[in-house]
Parts: C-alpha cells; structure tokens; sequence
C-alpha cells in the first residue's frame, strides 16, 4: 500500500479542475482553486444542487487533505457492506467516494467491487476490459485477496478489488462450491495487509454474492435514495441481515443509513428523510447527499467526484459523510427495528 499522506501534498491545479473529455471545450481552464470555482460559473447552473457552492480556497484545500487533516483511524480494520437491493440509490456512488474521501485523509482504504455491473471499478479508473485478477477469481477461484488487489491510480490510500463480466456468472458458480456464503470472509480474514476500512459495494440483488458481502461485514451501511417509495424493499433487506447475522456472522448491524440524492427544494424529500430517521434514529447520517451533476459526471472520466471537482457540493458532503463514519466510530448501533414495519411505509 502506498504512503497515503502523499495525498496531500498533491498538485492543487491538477486535483481541482475536472478533466474534459477529448475534443470538448474546457470551461475556465485556468489552473487554481478560483479557476475552478469559475468554471462552475460559466457552466449551466446546476439547479439541483441545493447546498451553497463552495468557493472558498480554504474549503478546497480542506477536501484534498491540505491543512494535514486525518481522521480518526479505527482501533482495527472496519468492514463495511454497502447494500440495498434497490438499483441506482447510490451505492457504488457511496462507497468509492466515502472510500476516496477516507484515503485522502490519511487513511488506508480497499473497494471490493461485488457488482457484475463493476461500476466501482469503472469510478476508480480500473480498466475492466483487460484481463485483470477480479474478485470472481478471489470467489470461484480460490485466488488470494493480494493476487486480486489493484491501487487507485489517483487516490493513494486507496485500493480496489475489481469486478470483470466474469462476476456476472459467479451467483451461479458458487451454488455448488464449499463454503459458498463465506468465501469473501475468509479472504478477507486471510489478508493481513494494513487496511483501515474494507468498503463492499454489492449488486442489485440479494443473491449469494450480496450474502457474502453480508457475511464479510460487521457492519451494513444502506444509502436511501431520497424519493418515492424510498423505503420500499428495506424490510426485506433487514430480514436478509437478520438472516445472515443468525446463521452466519452474529456480530452484523445496521451501523450506518445516508440519504442520497437529496433534493431540498421538495417537500417530498424532506419527508423522505424524516420518515427514514424516524425508522433507523441516529444510524442515520446527519449529512445529507444532494444531488449534484459532478457527482454523477465524476464516473465517466474515471474518478471519483473527490478528484474530479473537490469543492463541488457533493464531494463537500461526501467529505462530512465519511468524516461523520470514522468519527463516531462504532458507537450507534441501528438494531432492533422491526422489519416488518417498513412494508409499505413509502411517504
Ligand atoms: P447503485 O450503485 O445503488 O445502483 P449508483 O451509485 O450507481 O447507484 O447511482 C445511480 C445513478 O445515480 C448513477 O448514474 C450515479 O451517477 C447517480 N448518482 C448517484 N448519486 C448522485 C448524486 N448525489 N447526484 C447526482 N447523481 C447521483
Ligand atoms: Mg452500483
């Protein structure tokens, strides 16, 4: 694993203004901090991005680790399983931004992409069409986890187990293997590399590949897309955990919940939020994920949005959401709700 501190002392210019896609016009080229904020200026409005926009270089150089802050480093490693077998409520978008976040502030961080889709690969600029050691080797072949880790090119700190098309058959392959549920668990166990915390992004669904990210965790963190029916399948989530925590890793919990997409300007989001923290209390991150443009462009040019636009909104507020994790430690503890009352509790 790399230094990480030497994420700090990264070229500024280069880290805050968001690459163009080839043939594109650069808007606001310049390379500081004020530059960028321009460029923020002469591009369309972002009109769904609610938080002010920062502009200050202040506020900038404290998202990229500038002023030497670090945070809190756990007593030993956190594994933590980033799941909702909802699609697109921001799961891949969580982990390899609290990931990146969590790196470039000093600590040691690895992905494990368990989605077929390898969209956490894909953020972290891993090229997934090339023959690469993936997690489906780690699962179906047996392959160790330092055989299959890569690091993140632009993030030191920051390492990833990649996710090829390969992964797409694993569900099935696993069916007959030994120890079908733990196998993720126990190479995770096997690895005795330093790693502060182990972020799992799980797939859509929740198939064996999901089960072992359960098994692999102590703790689940769910991203709750701030929209209609925001909570519906959660209760069938929980039972997933209750299961996995009773037949296979007694010591799971719901440690965290982030509500993502977070859109003030509506009343139905601001319903969404209350009724999610009326039903997981202070599991519930006090931060709040606005929907914001540069996170969802950040993918496409293989970055996080913590790289690709620092000072943006939601790169702010991915910072808060991972500080808000290593602070607290694993003090809130989200268990003892009943499952069943999620059933149609959608605003
Ligand atoms: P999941 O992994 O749960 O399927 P993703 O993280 O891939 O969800 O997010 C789904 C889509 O929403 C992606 O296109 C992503 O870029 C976009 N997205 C996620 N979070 C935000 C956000 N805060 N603002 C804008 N777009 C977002
Ligand atoms: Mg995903």
């Amino acid at each position: 694993m790399s230094d990480v501190h030497g994420a700090a002392s990264g070229d500024v210019s280069r880290e805050t203004i968001p690459p163009q896609p080839v043939g594109s016009v650069a808007p606001g080229a310049a390379g500081s901090i004020a530059a960028s904020h321009d460029s923020r200026e002469t591009t369309p409005p972002d009109r769904s991005d609610d938080t002010p926009i920062a502009t200050e270089t202040a506020t900038a150089l404290r998202v990229l680790g500038h002023t030497g802050e670090t945070f809190h480093r756990p007593g030993r490693r956190r594994v933590v399983t980033v799941a909702n077998q909802k699609g697109g409520v921001g799961k891949t978008t969580t982990t390899v931004n609290v990931a990146a976040a969590m790196a470039l502030h000093g600590l040691r961080v690895l992905v494990v992409d368990l989605d077929p889709q390898g969209n956490a690969s894909t953020a972290l600029g891993i090229d997934r069409h090339a023959h690469i050691p993936s997690v489906y080797d780690l699962l179906i072949e047996g392959k160790s986890l330092g055989d299959v880790i890569v690091d993140v090119a632009d993030v030191p700190g920051l390492s990833c187990v990649p996710a090829t098309i390969d992964l797409a058959g694993a569900e099935i392959e696993l069916v007959p293997l030994v120890a079908r549920e733990l196998r993720l668990r126990r190479a995770l166990a096997d690895f005795h590399g330093e790693i502060d915390y182990v972020f799992i992004d799980c797939p859509p669904s929740l198939g064996l590949l999901t089960v072992n990210a359960l098994a692999a965790g102590q703790e689940v963190l769910i991203p709750i897309q701030c929209e209609y029916y925001a909570l519906e399948g959660v209760g069938q989530l929980l039972g997933n955990i209750e299961m996995v925590k009773s037949h296979l890793n007694p010591s799971l919990f719901v440690s965290t919940v982030l509500l993502t997409m977070y859109d003030g300007r509506t009343r139905l989001a601001s319903q969404v939020a209350d009724d999610v923290r009326a039903h997981f209390g202070s599991a519930v991150l006090r931060t709040l994920i606005p929907r914001s443009v540069r996170v969802s462009e950040a993918p496409s040019y293989g970055q996080t949005v913590m790289t690709y636009d620092p000072a943006s909104p939601g790169a702010l507020c991915y910072l808060d959401a991972a500080r808000e994790i290593a602070e607290r430690g694993l003090d809130v503890r989200a268990d003892g709700f009943n499952a069943a009352s999620f059933e149609g509790s959608a605003p």
